[in-house]
This record gives C-alpha cells, structure tokens and sequence, in this order.
C-alpha cells in the first residue's frame, strides 16, 4: 500500500522520470511503475506529506506543507469524490479520473506548479481518459 496525497494522483499521470534529486526519481518511478504493473494496488489517500514527499531533498525549500498545495489537494479529492483517509486500489482511482477529470483541469489544479509547463499532465490525463493507463519509465 501506498500513502498518497490529493495532488500526486495528477503528478502521477504526467510522470516521465523527472524529479527534484536522484532518490525522488528513484522513489518515485518505484511508485509509478508498481501502479503500472499492479493497479490493484491499494492507496491510502493522506493529508500532507506522503510517501513521495518523503523523497523530497532536503537541501531544497520545502513546500509540501505550503497552504496552497493542500489546497490542490482538497480541490482535487472534490473533483474526484474521493476523500482523506480514504483507502482504495489505484485502478480504482484510474477509473474516478476517467470519468471526472478532463486536460483543461490541470490548468485549474495548478496554476503555480513549475512542472506544469511541460504539458505532461494533461497529456497524462487524456492518456488515462483513453484508457492506456500509466507510462512505461526507463530508466
Ligand atoms: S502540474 Fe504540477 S502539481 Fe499539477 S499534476 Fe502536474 S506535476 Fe502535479
């Protein structure tokens, strides 16, 4: 099982294997790729920092604790009906954004994020709206 929070479901969509450090990418493309492969992994959904937070280098500023990102989190458990302490597989999640989330909403969610400019949420979101699931990551 995996502890997410609201915000990282999204993340998760337009993942390509960049990140803030090594042991993030590590960590993360771990996740990614166990959800790839074994979607009915469960997922504890959290408030705050969860388990890619915990990756999070330390000689960055930390920012997982900022209003703002719980905010993004709040707003993007409303729109898939799902909420803190919730507990349920990552297919089932899959199956929630195929139906409540749309590319445009990324725009919404994230207006600060510094990720966004690459474009690979909304991609990753129509990818699971096309039901293709999660990306291969090599590396
Ligand atoms: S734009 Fe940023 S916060 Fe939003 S889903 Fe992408 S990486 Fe996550």
């Amino acid at each position: 099982m995996f502890r997410l929070r609201g915000h990282h479901l999204l993340c998760l969509l337009g993942y390509r294997g960049m990140g803030y450090s090594q042991p993030y990418v590590e960590n993360m493309t771990r996740i990614h790729q166990t959800l790839r492969t074994t979607p009915d992994t469960e997922v504890l959904l959290v408030a705050g920092a969860d388990d890619l937070c915990d990756k999070f280098p330390i000689s960055q500023t930390y920012h997982c604790d900022d209003v703002n990102i719980h905010v993004r989190d709040a707003a993007i458990l409303a729109k898939l009906q799902l909420e803190i302490g919730q507990q349920l597989t990552w297919a089932a999640i899959q199956n929630r954004i195929q139906g409540d989330i749309v590319p445009k909403d990324v725009a919404n969610f994230c207006s600060t994020c510094t990720w966004r400019s690459y474009g690979v949420c909304e991609e990753g979101v129509e990818e699971i709206r096309a039901g293709k699931g999660l990306r291969v990551i090599e590396r």
